[in-house]
């Protein structure tokens, strides 16, 4: 209901409410004027009647007496009137006319108490006023004297005078008083409605402008023009928030283009320019905290693991793999996933990343939008968006989800531009850490072997100390250092040196496993770290080296060849030291002790063999 009508309403029931008071008041006055007014003129008659009597008695004209009341009732507009005698008079002078009787029970009651009543009788028809008044023995203060003719005391009831009057007209004239009062108070309620419509309609006509206008704005809708056909206050009221709407509408408009210009396309779904301001400011706050994090990550894996956090605990994806392409060799690294068991790409994908759709057209590759669209995808139950992500020329990343359930590949789909926000702001990190990790690793390797350098050693030996403690390793440590290398440069030259140097780096590579560690620890002198090997094991390397490079002949332009040979010392951490520095120290005390006793030979460290002071 509108507040017009409810206003209406309730000016239409309070007049009305005043109506009916009004017209119970008078009808209630009215009645009771017209009652008392009767009864004042039934008094009179009475009293007329009485004295009319007591005159007709006095003058002993008493025969003449019905005469008389016939008259006074027709020129009273009397309906009836009679007298009755009480028992005094009676006794005394008979029962008179048969009419002056006592007629019923309030004449009786009237003779009895001396008392005058009156009653209204009220029926569909008429209503009549009854009044019963005593006639009494004058007092000495009466100009008659009853008790001079009647044998009763002063004050006696010597009979009564009954009268009806028909005042049915009372009512009717009350009747229609209160219909022409009705009819006034019904015409003042049509027009104060009439009134309250013409000058109300305009002012609810702008509340419900207004109200429009702020259901819209509510809704980031700031394009509603308030209009007035009131003037005044109402006028200056619609002029402000028209001017401050327009004001709205175009910082909102300015605040959504900056913005636009931080976020990409699509960052913000709504329509609604200030829930998209509080969107964008909020994914622009998000990043911006996930961007100084990173900035502080000591490397690339860090940062990816941010990125795996952000799509666990912020986009809730329950099911993802995170990989890392090197787009030189198109390998693809799995460097995170959610899954116990295999993923949704075939093996074979990691060896060829083209084989992977996303990373190959380097397009979000969703599987919704077309059957078996991901060739290399092993699942047709599971639907997957994989999001391609290129870092620099050597680096791509795939973010590849998945789900069972279509509303979850709906909400990742949404959650795409947004998700792409984290990785361009990891971008520049991520690039940063490689080249950092590049010229990390330039510095901890040796340019010609390629192998790790001294360096390095120097750098991880706490960690793998700590790492050995922890875990209970063992460690051999292999010194291994060439026989009469001088002799190769001073009579080939320094190329065929760095030759031999270089061949026995890949003797030494394809000689021990992924777990053990080759350092070039000198010119032509080598550090070798196998982990957990057993006794037999340690010496099975050594042996396979010292054999495989004794076994190489190197071309040095002549018709001979050149043939070398290799002394290896031999020290296991923690039997022999308690530390792999003394181990380290250990193995080049073996090695010594081979190069002493003849070189071309393995020598494992004994305690008698180092006379240096313990440290
Ligand atoms: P020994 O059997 O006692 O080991 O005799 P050796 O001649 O091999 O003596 P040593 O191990 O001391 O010789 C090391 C030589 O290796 C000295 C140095 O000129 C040479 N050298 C060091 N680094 C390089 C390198 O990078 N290239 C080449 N060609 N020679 C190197
Ligand atoms: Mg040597
Ligand atoms: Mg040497």
């Amino acid at each position: 209901m509108t507040t017009k009508s409810r206003l209406l309403i309730i000016v239409t029931f309070m007049l009305l409410a005043l109506t009916t008071a009004t017209i119970i008041n008078i009808s209630l006055n009215f009645r009771e004027y017209s009652i008392n007014s009767a009864v004042e003129k039934s008094q009179m008659a009475a009293n007329i009647v009485k004295d009319g009597l007591t005159a007709h008695m006095v003058n002993g004209m008493m025969d003449k007496r019905q005469y008389f009341l016939d008259k006074i009732a027709t020129s009273n507009n009397i309906k009836s009137l009679w007298i009755a005698r009480g028992e005094n008079v009676i006794s005394q002078y008979g029962e008179g006319l048969h009419s002056e009787t006592i007629r019923d029970a309030l004449d009786a009651q009237v003779l009895k108490t001396g008392e005058s009543i009156q009653k209204i009788t009220e029926n569909t028809k008429d209503t009549t006023l009854r009044v019963t008044i005593p006639y009494k023995a004058s007092t000495p203060a009466d100009n008659t004297n009853c008790i001079s003719c009647h044998n009763v005391n002063r004050g006696d009831t010597l009979g009564i005078i009954s009268m009806e009057f028909d005042i049915s007209d009372m009512r009717s004239s009350g009747m229609m008083t209160i219909l022409k009062i009705l009819g006034i108070n019904l015409l003042f309620i049509i027009v104060v409605l009439l009134l309250i419509n013409y000058y109300v309609t305009p002012y609810m006509n702008l509340f419900s402008n207004l109200q429009n206008g702020i259901k819209k704005a509510y809704s980031g809708d700031f394009t509603h023009e308030f209009i007035s056909k009131v003037g005044g206050d109402a006028k200056n009221v619609v002029e402000q928030m028209n001017s401050l709407f327009r004001k709205m509408q175009e910082t909102f408009g300015d605040i959504k283009y900056n913005l636009a210009t931080f976020i990409p396309q699509g960052a913000a779904l709504s329509n609604d320019p200030l829930h998209e301001a509080k969107t964008i400011i909020s994914e622009l706050s998000d990043i911006y905290k996930f961007k100084k994090t990173i900035e502080l990550d000591g490397s690339k894996d860090e940062v990816y693991t941010r990125i795996i956090d952000i799509l666990k605990l912020k986009y809730h994806v329950g099911h993802f793999a995170f990989y890392e392409v090197n787009n030189v060799t198109a390998e693809r690294k799995l460097i995170y996933t959610t899954e116990e068991e295999e993923n949704i790409c075939f093996e074979k994908t990691n060896k060829n990343a083209l084989e992977c759709r996303a990373h190959r057209t380097n397009s979000v590759t969703i599987s919704t939008e077309f059957p078996n669209l991901c060739q290399s995808c092993i699942s047709l139950d599971i639907d997957y968006v994989c999001i391609p992500f290129n870092i620099n020329h050597d680096v791509s990343l795939v973010v590849s989800m998945t789900s069972d359930n279509r509303d979850e590949v709906a909400l990742m789909k949404k959650n795409i531009p947004s998700i792409r926000h984290y990785l361009e702001a990891a971008k520049p990190v991520i690039e940063s850490q490689i080249l950092m990790e590049k010229l990390r690793d330039t510095s901890l390797r040796d340019g010609m072997t390629g192998l790790y350098n001294r360096r390095f050693l120097e750098e991880v030996i706490d960690k793998i100390m700590s790492h050995a403690n922890r875990h209970k390793e063992s460690y051999a440590v292999l010194m291994l250092d060439v026989d009469f290398f001088k002799m190769v440069n001073d009579t080939y030259g320094h190329d065929t040196g760095d030759k031999v140097i270089v061949a026995l780096s890949k003797v030494i590579k394809n000689s021990i496993r992924e777990a053990d560690l080759a350092i070039r620890y000198g010119g032509e002198e080598f550090l070798i770290l196998l982990s957990n090997a057993t006794d037999d094991g340690i010496m099975k390397v050594a042996t396979k080296i010292h054999s495989a490079f004794g076994a190489l002949s190197f071309d040095v332009g002549s018709s001979e060849s050149l043939k070398k040979t290799l002394s290896i010392g031999i020290a296991k951490f923690p039997t022999d030291g308690d530390t792999i520095w003394k181990c380290i120290k250990y193995a080049d005390t073996a090695l010594y002790e081979a190069k002493n006793t003849g070189r071309n030979k393995i020598v494992e460290f004994k305690p008698e063999m180092f006379q240096g002071e313990d440290f």
